[in-house]
């Protein structure tokens, strides 16, 4: 029966009605076997077992709800930090208006990304075409001092090359010569979204530096990795402002993505600025804050740049002292007493909230640079970790966090899953 125009009745109550419980009533005993309650229930409790656990843990073919995102949502989330600057995805439409509504849902702010629209013709034939039309129009329509360029799944089964048609979209006049494209590959079969940073965060700093190598600029560069929390850039900024130390955060999301409501809207919120970015080559160091958004920007740095890198996790008491004692290494700036004071109210709330985590059992899971610093500041609380997971984490992060959990009297009966999915934590949590 169509419902009455005069009367809208929402869903909840709509489904409730007569007509739809027998409708519902009808499919639940013609198409989804009808078993009885009682063996609803019996399968359930089996599912809790131990028998149930090492069937789910012999799955190979299957990943069920896996906790990572596609390689794209990592590198728009590098490219989104530096100021102007659209995300440009070559391959499907729906890939990115995925990419888009995560990011924009997490953080409540619009997210700009574009896609070539790729669809069967570009599947036979390529993108190149996709790739010409669409950076013509992103370039004319948004107005963006840069488009950082990644690729879905499909542009990569093709084979297509960012490089070659970058080159030819900007001999074909489509954009400017001197518009800065840097690109990087980022096909979602292989990595996550934590590759997907490193890949376009080493794209960006080897399009903006090319050719930029000169006077040393005495800055320390920051690289924050795939930090989902604005405030954790912001904090940064205040310690190093209370060191007097100049630094550049590479990619810096905070403004972007909680931007202040004041009635007008801009597209490209905040960033790190270009020519900062251009001039990171000339700093001391960089210290990046995750170790596995890193790995490749990290080794680009050091080998063709020749700068020292170093990998600091600012969590927790432990993790902020290294940080800060390293910077100070660095600059050869003191530790200012401000900074200490507010470390000694920092212990304090720890001391207070002691009690209530000191020996209770967690299971945590996440991206491997936060599991790692989560888990080193719970140990630090007196936590004790039983199941730490980690989809996307390998063994080398496996090595790396057994060796904190065995340094700590707390951390003596956890157990590291790596490439585990949600449905594997659920068996480990029944
Ligand atoms: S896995 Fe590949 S095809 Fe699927 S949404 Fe991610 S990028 Fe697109």
């Amino acid at each position: 029966m169509p419902q009455n125009p005069e009367r809208i009745v929402d869903h909840l109550e709509l489904f409730k009605q007569e007509e739809y419980t027998q409708l519902f009533k009808n499919k639940h005993e013609q198409f989804e076997g009808a078993h009885p309650a009682e063996e609803v229930q019996r399968v359930s409790e089996w599912t809790k077992g131990w028998e149930y656990r090492e069937k789910n843990f012999a799955r190979e073919a299957l990943t069920v709800n896996p906790a990572k995102g596609c390689q794209p949502v990592g590198a728009m989330f590098a490219a989104l930090g530096i100021e102007g600057t659209l995300p440009f995805v070559q391959g499907s439409q729906g890939c990115v208006a995925y990419f888009r509504t995560h990011l924009s849902r997490h953080y409540k702010e619009p997210c700009s990304a574009v896609s070539s629209s790729m669809t069967e013709d570009a599947a036979v034939f390529g993108g190149l075409n996709n790739m010409i039309e669409g950076l013509e129009v992103s370039y004319k329509l948004y107005k963006p001092k840069m488009i950082a360029v990644c690729t879905t799944c499909m542009a990569e089964v093709i084979g297509d090359d960012l490089g070659a048609f970058i080159t030819n979209a900007k001999g074909a006049g489509a954009v400017p010569q001197d518009l800065p494209i840097p690109f990087a590959h980022t096909p979602s079969f292989v990595g996550s979204h934590t590759t997907g940073y490193d890949n376009m965060m080493k794209g960006i700093l080897l399009n903006l530096t090319e050719g930029k190598k000169g006077k040393a600029n005495g800055k320390v560069n920051i690289i924050s990795g795939f930090d989902t929390y604005v405030g954790n850039n912001r904090e940064v900024k205040h310690m190093l402002g209370l060191m007097g130390v100049e630094h550049t955060i590479v990619s810096d999301t905070s403004d972007y993505f909680d931007a202040p409501n004041d009635g007008e809207y801009q597209m490209y919120p905040g960033g790190t600025k270009i020519e900062d970015v251009a001039d990171t080559i000339n700093a001391k160091a960089t210290v990046c804050l995750q170790r596995y958004t890193t790995q490749k920007t990290r080794e680009y740095i050091e080998k063709t740049w020749k700068q020292d890198t170093k990998v600091l996790r600012p969590f927790g008491v432990k993790g902020t002292d290294e940080f800060l004692m390293a910077i100070s290494e660095i600059t050869g700036k003191a530790i200012p007493k401000e900074l200490e004071v507010e470390r000694g109210r920092l212990v304090d709330a720890m001391t207070d909230s002691y009690a209530w985590i000191h020996g209770k059992k967690f299971a945590i899971y996440g991206d491997p640079d936060l599991v790692y610093s989560v888990t080193s500041f719970l140990l630090e609380m007196g936590a004790e970790p039983v199941h730490i997971l980690c989809n996307n984490g390998d063994q080398e992060f496996k090595a790396e966090m057994e060796e904190m959990l065995k340094a700590s009297p707390f951390g003596q009966g956890a157990t590291v899953w790596i490439q585990k999915d949600l449905w594997h934590f659920r068996s480990l949590m029944c």
